[in-house]
């Protein structure tokens, strides 16, 4: 846990949230300011600042130089804009982005 870390108070119930699921390792709450009828923050229970901090997604976007920032997406289901039924990530860069997303 870090201490000055909202989501880590979320995890620990220091702060109030609407939990929809948790289990040892994954905590999932209703955003507080919702884009979209259903939006879910999914978290690792470690604390984890960002993907700079996580892995492959990382390692790629500082090799394809990505310095300003990039954006991953997981389309999921055909209303969610998925066309290929082999699970991936997207990971984009070279422009600002816009919140939230189309
Ligand atoms: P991001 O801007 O991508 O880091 O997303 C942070 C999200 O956290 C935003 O969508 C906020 O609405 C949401 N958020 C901030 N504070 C809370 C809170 N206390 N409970 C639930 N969601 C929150
Ligand atoms: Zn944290």
């Amino acid at each position: 846990m870090s201490a000055d870390c909202l989501f880590c108070k979320i995890a620990a119930k220091k702060i109030p949230s609407k939990i929809v699921y948790e289990d040892d390792d994954v905590f999932a709450f209703e955003d507080i300011g919702p884009q979209a009828p259903t939006h879910i923050l999914i978290c690792p229970r470690k604390h984890v600042a960002s993907l700079d901090e996580a892995g492959t997604e990382d390692q790629l976007a500082r090799k394809l130089n990505l310095l300003e920032g990039y954006r991953t997406v997981l389309n999921n289901g055909s209303g969610a804009g998925q066309s290929v039924f082999h699970l991936h990530l997207h990971l984009l860069g070279g422009r600002a982005f816009r919140w939230p997303p189309g």
